[in-house]
């Protein structure tokens, strides 16, 4: 028998994957299934982004790059961090990833001993405490429910912070409840931090574009700047440009902080693809407006979906403040129909009996709910919630 690692063992492979690949079996089957189960922007990569990287291609800019990025690429989202977010940071402050994916991995292999604690809220992305895991760490979820509009409170995280806590992880715009913090609630949270200075938080701000709040976007060194020496900002362009294969993230933070993380890419996949680089900044520097294009499209879906939602019996959806993403509560759904015991068996059914596929809540960490995706045409939700309306009523 093939003896396998104690690290891979204790992982699982990612549940929002597994999803699709049970949609794409019953389609191979005949079925007529809808899929509100992706991850993605389901437009196009932007032709000015794409011109960049054929002209790469053309110009034989296709060797090994410097591992953290080119410099090309460092000054873009130095520049990019200046204009949207009000922070500086130096290029050697920036290290380039091969998707924010590798860039939160490579944060926390660098920072993370075994014994050391991560506090991750619930529902959380899929992937923050497998990557936990991975480098020996400890998982501490804190969890935050519809009651609490799925953010959570000071002192749920002051009562979750040990000697032991290493690392805060916060993502807003949030995948999968598409609920934002405010700058006020971040200040609140960054009053707990300013208590325990052993503590590094991390802000995932993947989602940051992708918002249609009155407030707009903040993240925890708008509110706390004195959070700086002790925050390392994750990002990336899978989003905002609709470049989820293009495989290009970034992170920026302390330098030796970001030394370390290089280093570990530096001896895993070395540089990100050379001309995904350069479409990564041409992503950047270029005309912004296809975000605003892309968000018109999932507000106009986003209000459409959470309405019908909220008319079927049992189904409870809070509105989202971005990303293409809704998270119900099907609690009451659960508890009506009957041999349908939790969040994973109404997936199952509705995939069943409505040909529709959702991702289950507990995937995220947080029973009792479902996600939607609505990066998917209006024909399509419109097909999808009415099936879905059906099969629940
Ligand atoms: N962070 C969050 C919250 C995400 O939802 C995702 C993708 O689903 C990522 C990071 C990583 O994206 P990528 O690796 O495609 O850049």
């Amino acid at each position: 028998k093939l003896q396998l690692s104690d690290r891979v063992q204790a992982i699982k492979p990612s549940p929002t994957l597994a999803v699709t690949a049970r949609a794409q079996e019953l389609r191979a089957q005949g079925r007529d299934i809808i899929g509100l189960g992706a991850g993605e922007p389901d437009f196009d990569t932007p032709d000015h982004i794409k011109e960049a990287a054929i002209q790469a291609i053309r110009d034989g800019f296709t060797k090994y790059t410097p591992v953290g990025g080119t410099p090309g690429l460092k000054k873009a989202i130095v520049e990019k961090f200046r204009r949207d977010n009000g922070l500086e940071y130096e290029p050697a402050q920036i290290l380039v990833s091969v998707g924010g994916k590798q860039s939160f991995y490579n944060l926390a292999q660098a920072l993370l001993n075994p014994g050391d604690e991560v506090v991750i809220p619930a529902p959380y992305w899929v992937s923050y405490p497998d990557m936990v895991l991975l480098a020996g760490a400890r998982p501490v979820i804190v969890e935050a429910g519809i009651e609490q509009d799925f953010k959570i409170r000071p002192e749920q995280l002051e009562g979750a912070i040990t000697e032991r806590t290493r690392l805060v992880v916060i993502n807003s715009p949030s995948n999968p409840t598409g609920v934002m913090y405010t700058r006020a609630e971040l200040a609140a949270l960054g009053e707990v931090l300013r208590r325990h200075p052993h503590v590094l938080v991390a802000t995932d701000d993947m989602y940051e574009h992708i918002q249609w709040s009155e407030e707009g976007f903040s993240n925890i060194l708008n509110a706390c700047p004195d959070l700086y020496e002790r925050t390392v900002v994750l990002n990336g362009v899978s989003k905002a440009y609709a470049m989820t294969g293009w495989r290009i993230g970034y992170a920026a933070g302390p330098q030796p902080l970001i030394a370390a993380m290089t280093k570990i890419q530096s001896q895993s996949t070395s540089n990100p693809t050379s001309i995904a680089q350069v479409a990564a900044q041409a992503a950047l520097e270029g005309d912004q407006s296809s975000i605003g294009v892309m968000l018109e499209a999932f507000k106009a879906r986003h209000d459409f979906v959470v309405e019908a939602l909220n008319r079927i019996p049992g189904v409870t959806c809070r509105p989202a403040d971005g990303t293409f993403y809704c998270f119900p509560s099907v609690a009451g759904a659960i508890e009506r129909i009957d041999g349908v015991g939790d969040d994973v068996a109404l997936a199952e059914y509705l995939l069943n009996e409505a040909g529709v596929a959702v991702v289950p809540g507990s995937a995220f960490g947080a029973p009792g709910y479902v996600r939607l995706s609505f990066a998917t045409s209006m024909d399509n939700l419109e097909k999808a919630l009415a099936r879905m309306a059906e099969a629940l009523a």
